[in-house]
């Protein structure tokens, strides 16, 4: 039976990574996965969800904004095959990638269902074949699945997870999307861009929880205006499927009636839950919602036993999970190292996209903070402008005594990109006054920081 300095369960962002770290730690290490490298992000999350948020935002703007710059064009058209194609492909480019990092570093990649036999042992199987492998550490990164409505179990026909709605054969008439998180606003916006009607339900009185309040209520005003149906502090009661679609019995907020609705397509989007499946039988306690408790070394209470990314309590993040998996690598490797959680951006890629990190007003003030808060909108940004793309603002958020840049909230174009900024300067302690000084390149978008770090301060140039 082969024996492993460490063994990874899961090669997604977090295990791949972690598998590689340990490699390059001079560690022996093996990584197995049930299907394919690069786990929910690669094959059925962030990557297949921007490929084809790409491709309708290049049709949407041609739809919509092609004749503002003087470009006019006969037959448009939408060919959501081609879309699809595209998307495996670049899908199938990046899982190589990843098979390919782990081999040439020289980690074992394992393709697998792996158990856990007892605290050191592992089983691999692989349809009829049986495999046992022993570790000296093992780190579980099995990530997450698709939360399911106990009456509308997913058949990715008619009842989408969002896998299933990242593969869609034709473009549907209608569809409804149960749950405004960050699933739900970002596949309502594929489709609703090629011409679905498309009608959000959810739970609560605000969409995607926890972001920033101002920012917040111009998001759902931005999306209104893309012709997306919001029903907020709705309830859906029950549901079926048959052949010519889905009907959904739901309460609308303020209604003691309930209504009907119908449509080709549900799309329910209300939350992932750990993945733990194999990893029940050697007496590892997990907290009601599903999560494997960790110290801040990641050590599950058996010691050589780490568990990262989805698996444990925390923001569902891909960068998270490979910020962790490097982590847990090193500190099995006797490294010292951390992983700063206030510094992690968040990110939804509608259109404009939405991109945070730190802390919101509101928790700032839930901490008793003395904060400086300052704001610029795109409207006044000179590249916005010419790039037709106002809508939003910036928002930072600092520490009133120090200058210190505690929060920073971006609704705009390129969000997910000049978010870095206010990323690197968390991460460093940075100030204020030290964006101030920081030569921004004139016009860009990274200037709405500046201007809105200025606002802060007192002294606006252009505000
Ligand atoms: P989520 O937790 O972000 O949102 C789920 C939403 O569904 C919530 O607003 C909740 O109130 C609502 N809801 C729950 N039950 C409901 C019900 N019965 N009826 C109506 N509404 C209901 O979950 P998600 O959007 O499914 O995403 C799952 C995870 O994946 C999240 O942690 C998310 O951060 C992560 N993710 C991140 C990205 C990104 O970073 N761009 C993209 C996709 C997913």
């Amino acid at each position: 039976m082969k024996e492993y300095d460490v063994v990874v369960i899961g090669a997604g962002p977090g295990g791949y990574v972690a598998a590689i770290r340990a490699a390059q730690l001079g560690l022996s290490v093996a990584c197995i996965e049930k299907e394919k490298a690069g786990g929910t992000c690669l094959n059925v999350g962030c990557i297949p969800s921007k490929a084809l948020l790409q491709s309708t935002e290049i049709y949407a703007s041609f739809l919509h904004e092609a004749n503002v710059h003087g470009v006019t064009y006969e037959n448009l058209k939408a060919d959501l095959d081609v879309m699809m194609k595209r998307k495996k492909g670049i899908v199938e480019g990046l899982v190589q990638g990843v098979e390919h990092a782990l081999k040439s570093k020289h980690v074992d990649f394992i393709v697998g269902f792996a158990n856990l036999v007892d605290p050191h042992k592992i089983e691999v199987v692989r349809g009829e074949e049986k495999e046992e492998f022993t570790a000296k550490n093992i780190i579980l990164a099995t990530g997450s699945e698709p939360v399911s409505l106990p009456f509308l179990p997913f058949d990715e026909k008619r009842i989408l997870s969002s896998t299933g709605a990242l593969s869609l054969s034709e473009i549907p008439k209608k569809m409804i999307v149960i749950g405004a998180g960050v699933i739900g606003v970002e596949l309502a916006s594929v489709y609703s861009r090629l011409g679905t009607e498309v009608v959000i339900i959810e739970a609560l009185d605000q969409i995607c929880g926890g972001l920033d309040d101002t920012l917040s209520r111009t998001f759902l005003t931005v999306l209104k205006k893309q012709n997306l149906t919001f029903h907020l502090g709705a309830k859906v009661l029950s549901g079926q499927a048959n052949n010519d679609g889905v009907t959904l019995n739901v309460i609308l907020k303020g209604m003691e009636e309930k209504e009907t609705m119908q449509a080709d397509v549900v799309l329910v989007a209300v939350g992932r839950r750990p993945f733990s499946e194999g990893l029940k039988n050697i007496g590892l306690d997990f907290t009601i919602r599903g999560f494997l408790p960790v110290n801040n070394r990641f050590q599950t209470k058996i010691p050589h036993i780490y568990a990262i990314g989805d698996l444990i309590e925390g923001p569902m993040l891909a960068h998270r999970a490979s910020l962790e998996g490097a982590a847990v690598a090193e500190l099995i490797a006797q490294k010292e190292t951390s992983v700063n959680y206030l510094a992690i951006p968040n990110v939804i890629y509608t259109h404009p996209e939405l991109a945070s990190v730190g802390l919101t007003e509101a928790q700032a003030k839930a901490f008793n903070l003395e904060i400086l808060i300052g704001t610029c909108s795109f409207k006044a940004n000179p590249r916005a402008r010419c790039m037709g793309e106002t809508d939003g603002l910036v928002k930072v958020i600092a520490d009133k005594k120090s200058g210190r840049l505690i929060g920073m909230h971006i609704l705009g174009p390129n969000a997910s990109e000049i978010i870095a900024e206010g990323v690197v300067a968390i991460q460093n302690n940075l100030t204020l006054e030290s964006l101030v000084r920081t030569p921004h390149a004139h016009p860009t978008l990274s200037e709405a920081i500046l201007e809105a770090a200025e606002n802060a301060l007192g002294k606006s140039i252009h505000l």
